[in-house]
């Protein structure tokens, strides 16, 4: 298949993959870098391998301009593995913990947590608009002070809401974030977080590996009597190679990570969101009500935009026609 047979996938994840990362992988599939085998058969502690992961923790401190008081870990399943590994290590049965919910993805975490403690959902966008429309701002937000940590989904995927402001947690108590769906598509004040993490089909590679970037001093709090490979403190201590990693998402991950820096970094990637989301909201807005995008102006995402058609009918033929246009992905 060649660049023009490519269609326009929309896809919110497993996403569309920069082209130019695709055949690089596709020339180097046999022969990576002169070993004379394929990254695919290659040990995981090999210095291919480590060099692989060395710079993708650079580079990625470097875009999200990280300190040096943050890890970066590599584990192997999605972003639904970190909402049960989150409170596996951070919680015991008798502590708490706060919940922010803003749609699937926060109430599928909110599930999981409550299998490791107690749970304080201190707020819950749908009970204010029914259907999960918006993003608290940080004064609609009260933390309590017995919180062992503060969860939040930082651009809600489904929904296509997203922060725009993150609260900032009391001193003391770590803001979590799922950034599954926005991680590098815009600066973040890293400093406001004590976990960030991210599974890598939508922004960051393929399926099957999840990052997850945490501050030392949680670490050294991780439960211990958590088993050693869903262990945050075990896996940083083998440098994310406790057990075989996946490495082929991670070499993955690895050139799309170098690929962000070379188009130009954060930066850039905000500018094209921005611009590509203004151009797709303009058009909403022209007919919002045929076009049927409900969320709050201040929570939109620029990552995933969502509206319905007014009919079954109209949304029938909506996606006949873009598909028709070689646009897939969009339902
Ligand atoms: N969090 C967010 C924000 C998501 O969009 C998704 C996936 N669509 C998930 C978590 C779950 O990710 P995974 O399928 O990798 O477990």
């Amino acid at each position: 298949m060649n660049h023009a047979s490519r269609i326009v996938n929309f896809s919110s994840g497993p996403a569309v993959l920069p082209e130019t990362v695709l055949n690089d992988i596709q020339n180097e599939l046999l022969n990576y870098q002169e070993t004379g085998m394929s990254i695919l058969e290659m040990h995981h502690r090999s210095e291919n391998v480590s060099q692989i992961l060395c710079e993708i923790s650079s580079d990625l401190k470097s875009l999200l301009k990280l300190s040096d008081d943050f890890e970066i870990l590599f584990i192997p399943g999605g972003a639904s593995f970190q909402f049960v590994l989150i409170p596996m290590n951070l919680l015991t049965g008798h502590q708490r913990a706060s919940y922010i919910n803003t749609g699937r993805w926060s109430e599928r975490a909110i599930n999981e947590a409550r299998r490791f403690g107690f749970v304080d959902i201190i707020y819950d966008a749908k009970a204010a608009d029914h259907r999960f429309y918006h993003v608290p701002t940080p004064d609609q937000l009260f933390f309590p002070a017995d919180s062992r940590y503060i969860y939040l989904t930082s651009n809600n995927t489904v929904m296509g809401t997203q922060y725009h402001v993150y609260p900032i947690a009391p001193k003391g108590i770590p803001l979590v974030a799922d950034m599954s769906s926005d991680i590098l598509s815009k600066e973040i004040p890293s400093d406001q977080f004590g976990i960030v993490f991210a599974g890598a089909q939508k922004n960051l590679g393929a399926a099957g590996l999840s990052i997850v970037i945490i501050r030392k001093e949680i670490l050294s709090a991780c439960n211990d009597t958590t088993p050693s490979v869903f262990n945050y403190k075990t896996i940083a201590s083998y440098g994310s190679r406790y057990n075989t990693p996946p490495v082929f998402q991670l070499y993955l991950t690895h050139k799309i990570v170098k690929w962000t820096c070379q188009v130009g970094g954060i930066k850039e990637m905000s500018r094209r969101n921005l611009e590509k989301s203004a151009l797709i909201y303009g058009i909403l807005d022209e007919d919002s009500l045929f076009w049927n995008n409900r969320v709050d102006p201040g929570s939109r995402s620029t990552m995933n935009i969502v509206w319905d058609m007014p009919s079954e009918e109209l949304r029938m033929l909506f996606l006949q026609l873009a598909e028709r246009e070689g646009m897939v992905g969009l339902a």
